[in-house]
């Protein structure tokens, strides 16, 4: 396969800075050190945001729930940081009501609301407000009415995880000296007299590559001890408790819910749920939350996970009689929570940054909603070792009378999804007015669109595109006709990056066995 990035040219640079990591925790440090006048590196052994961070919820939330453990500080961190992505990225982070119905009213909610409400400063999200038994009836006919008391409305945001992430990325590049691999995996370190020599894989090539560095950023989330054992054998101690979250995906026909909502699990945990309404008409549900031992490369979904998940459903929403076979696919990340002794629900949200010796900084732990603040604060850590200038920012121009042609019902709906990276699409378009055409007459997406990700953002693989680009992964299987929706992605890609018949057939029937075995839509075991 064709490699984007010039990997002679990588060797031949020494970094200043290499992240290792392509997440969300990652993707934000090289952002925000990229606005430096540091030579930056990012590279990740799989697709970006290929771990956790296409794997959660997509809430970019303050955490109401961690209120009831007294974290103050952190919940009022991820309202500022809520807001601030609301204000900056409104085209990937969209404000959405909550509604949470309660069975008993205890003042305790009211004064949480109140704690939640209080710390928006600003009032970038309306009010929260109480709504009574038939409001709430109104609003969730199905819902459990036995001892419902009502409902508290506020708002949180919504957001795609994993092209945050690329965006993220994307940004970063594009500003002078910084560059991202994915498919790229740290697998040695060698210490020479004044840098360090980072060991690496190059998954598109298939060959070794040597890239030289004075400071490494260690930004593996929940691989944050196996990153540390590569580069330091003799460290054994566990920093990462890691804990397994499962979520399930239904379509919107099925639980018409225009709002998120949050429900107890109902199980003797007594968790919190959410269903959150999100793209291409479908509901994410979830999540478990369970300590895990196992293989963090290949974390399995069990029985007991979709069943926690579909009990809490059948009690929340008997009518519906939702049951297995309306799940359209599912889902698992691991979290990766600090090392603290409390069982991983009560476990802290919070992150750590640490310097392990002079030349490796460390970070785990965190939200996704916090990756802008976590990386600003790692910065710091940097800048008071190995200070460097501010660099001076980039400016985008962009033209709109040249894109006269494109009607203004398809600008605002690019703009809507891209923010002011819409021109890249529209100048596709003006390339080949073809490229204005839908891919499929059931899918909202045209082909511009996709060779904007595929020229942007860093495709090498369907799974790249259809999974963590458009998320379409998830609903594929809704269908009848999957095949022919997988083909005409694949025959784009097939010309974009110059595949070979082999290699466009290898990918086609990889992409097409993991649909239908479940390796990205994971196998549910028994
Ligand atoms: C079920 C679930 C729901 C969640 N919901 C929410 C939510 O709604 N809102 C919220 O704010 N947060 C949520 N979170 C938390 C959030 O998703 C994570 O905190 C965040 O995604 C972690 O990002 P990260 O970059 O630290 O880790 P990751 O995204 O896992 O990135 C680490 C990367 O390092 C790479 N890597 C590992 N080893 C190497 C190597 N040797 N060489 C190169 N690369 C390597 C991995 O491939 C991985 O991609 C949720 C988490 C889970 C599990």
């Amino acid at each position: 396969m064709h490699r984007k990035n010039n990997l002679s040219e990588i060797e031949n640079n020494e970094y200043d800075i290499v992240i290792i990591g392509g997440g969300i925790t990652g993707a934000g440090i090289l952002w925000q050190v990229s606005k430096y006048n540091y030579k930056c590196l990012l590279i990740e052994k799989g697709d970006f945001a290929s771990g956790t961070s296409s794997k959660s919820a997509k809430l970019i939330h303050g955490g109401l729930r961690y209120l009831q453990y007294g974290q103050f500080g952190l919940v009022k961190e991820a309202i500022q940081e809520r807001n601030y992505l609301l204000l900056n990225f409104p085209h990937l982070v969209k404000p959405l009501e909550f509604l949470f119905p309660v069975y008993s009213f205890k003042w305790k909610y009211r004064i949480g609301m109140a704690i939640y409400q209080f710390f928006n400063k600003g009032r970038y999200t309306p009010a929260y407000s109480y709504l009574n038994f038939e409001q709430t009836k109104k609003l969730i006919p199905e819902i459990n009415t036995n001892g419902l008391k009502g409902t508290f409305s506020y708002y949180d945001a919504v957001t795609n995880d994993a092209r945050l992430c690329n965006e993220i990325i994307m940004i970063a590049t594009q500003q002078e000296d910084s560059k991202a691999l994915n498919y790229c995996e740290l697998v040695d370190i060698e210490k020479n007299e004044n840098h360090i020599t980072l060991k690496c894989l190059d998954h598109i090539k298939s060959k070794s590559i040597n890239i030289k560095t004075k400071f490494i950023v260690n930004a593996g989330g929940a691989w944050v001890d196996n990153i540390l054992s590569v580069i330091n054998k003799k460290i054994t101690t566990k920093i990462c408790a890691p804990a397994k979250g499962v979520h399930i995906v239904l379509s919107a026909n099925k639980i018409p819910i225009k709002q998120a909502v949050l429900f107890s699990s109902y199980a003797n945990d007594k968790r919190m749920l959410y269903a959150i309404p999100w793209e291409n008409n479908s509901v994410i549900v979830g999540s478990t939350d369970t300590p895990f031992k196992g293989n963090i490369n290949a974390p399995q979904i069990i029985k007991d996970d979709v069943n926690y998940i579909l009990n809490a459903l059948s009690h929340f929403v008997p009518l519906l009689k939702i049951n297995k076979s309306d799940i359209i696919s599912q889902f698992v990340g691991i979290r990766p929570l600090i090392h603290d002794g409390k069982s991983s629900k009560d476990s802290s949200r919070d992150y750590r940054i640490w310097w392990e010796n002079e030349s490796l900084l460390n970070i785990t732990g965190g939200k996704l909603t916090s990756f802008h603040s976590m990386a600003k604060e790692l910065l710091g850590e940097l800048l008071k070792k190995y200070p460097k200038e501010i660099r001076n920012k980039k400016k985008r121009n962009i033209d709109d009378n040249c894109f006269n042609n494109v009607s203004k019902e398809i600008i605002n709906s690019l703009q809507d999804k891209y923010g002011e990276h819409y021109s890249d699409v529209l100048n596709i378009i003006e390339e080949d007015r073809n490229n204005i055409m839908p891919i499929h007459s059931d899918i909202n997406v045209l082909l511009a669109e996709i060779k904007y990700f595929i020229r942007f953002q860093n495709c090498y693989h369907l799974d790249d595109l259809l999974t963590r680009r458009f998320s379409l992964t998830y609903v594929l299987k809704q269908y009848d006709n999957y095949q022919l929706i997988i083909k005409k992605f694949a025959l784009i890609m097939k010309s974009e990056c110059n595949w070979t018949e082999q290699e466009y057939l290898n990918e086609y029937n990889t992409f097409i066995l993991q649909i239908e075995n479940g390796t990205t839509i994971e196998n549910v075991l028994a």
